[in-house]
């Protein structure tokens, strides 16, 4: 097992590299050992893709921690949707989503069963619901909602157990890119989510847990010795309880319910020089309402990768 140094308190400490137990629990099949499993609320959460219609509820997630504060406006007072709809490619999406994460939950349950590194929690049709409180004014406080992919007690190289709130994520091919080089920050939208649920939890770690939507079982990485490795599709960080950060969330929420109308929160986001918007409001459900002169059009993209590939050679002696 590969082991992560984290710092705990000014101290190195180092924790079990989860993604790698997960990466090899999947390539390495074998008989179901936990009793967790549930194919029907795995197919549930499946089915659900054709039937939910995610609509302008108005009410606030978690999930939605590090989301822009003037979307979360538009949302909170029912406004109706003009901007990036969800059409049957965004749904397929979705839908893949949906079933790496529950494989993912279900390898790691496996991957631990029976060690003793740790164990998982409150995961797939086990899922809790969690509450961050947010006070409003005098006597009105806010409940927001959320439901954390997991739980995890996980025992640490000097064997004190370390509690841990699980997230799995599948990101595209360029954040994963990002999420391997640098790791997740306060200005990621997912680092604000587990730390609302850490919050929620009382638990001073998360281990958030990533596959790349877009991994090849060819993509390489070479280094700068000229050696390579294959990617794993699979990289794991953990991440420290946040109380600042934190703070800023629930500010943020305040802000949102305190609001009469949306448009009262300015932009934090907006076009580039040459008037294009690009994310998070390119992907906002809300872009034409808050950008009411924005307008679609189709423009060739020059955004061209290297990349590095697996490639077979047999050589000169091949008779
Ligand atoms: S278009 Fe951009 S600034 Fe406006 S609500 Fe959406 S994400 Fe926020």
């Amino acid at each position: 097992m590969r082991w992560t140094n984290i710092d705990k308190d000014g101290q190195p400490l180092w924790m079990p590299d989860i993604a790698s137990l997960v990466a090899d629990r999947l390539a390495n099949p074998k008989k179901l050992m936990n009793d967790q499993h549930s194919a029907k609320g795995l197919g549930d959460s499946i089915l659900r893709q054709l039937y939910e219609k995610r609509s302008s509820t108005g009410s606030l997630r978690l999930s939605q921690s590090g989301a822009c504060i003037r979307q979360l406006a538009y949302q909170y007072h029912h406004t109706e949707e003009d901007g990036l709809g969800i059409d049957a490619a965004s749904k397929l999406a979705f839908i893949v989503g949906d079933i790496t994460e529950a494989i993912l939950a279900s390898a790691l349950i496996e991957a631990l069963e029976g060690t003793s590194i740790g164990a998982v929690h409150h995961a797939l049709s086990d899922q809790e619901e969690v509450y961050m409180e947010v006070p409003i004014r005098p006597g009105h406080t806010a409940k927001i909602a959320g439901h954390p992919d997991g739980y995890m007690v996980i025992m640490s190289q000097d064997s004190d157990p370390i509690n841990a709130v699980l997230e799995i994520k599948s990101m595209s091919e360029f954040g994963f890119g990002k999420f391997r080089k640098e790791g997740l920050g306060p200005n990621d939208s997912y680092y604000s989510q587990v730390q609302s649920y850490m919050h929620c939890k009382g638990a001073e770690w998360a281990y958030l847990i990533a596959y790349s939507k877009s991994a090849g079982a060819k993509d390489a990485e070479v280094y700068d010795d000229g050696s390579w490795l294959p990617v794993s599709p699979l990289h794991g960080q953990w991440i420290k309880y946040d109380p600042e950060h934190v703070q800023s969330i629930k500010d943020k929420f305040r802000r949102v319910i305190q609001s009469v109308e949306p448009e009262e929160i300015e932009r934090p986001h907006g076009p580039n020089k040459k008037g294009i918007l690009s994310f998070p409001c390119d992907y906002c459900r809300y872009y034409k309402r808050c950008f009411p002169f924005a307008e679609e059009h189709v423009q060739e993209s020059r955004w061209l990768k290297k990349n590095q590939k697996i490639k077979v050679s047999v050589g000169e002696h091949n008779d």
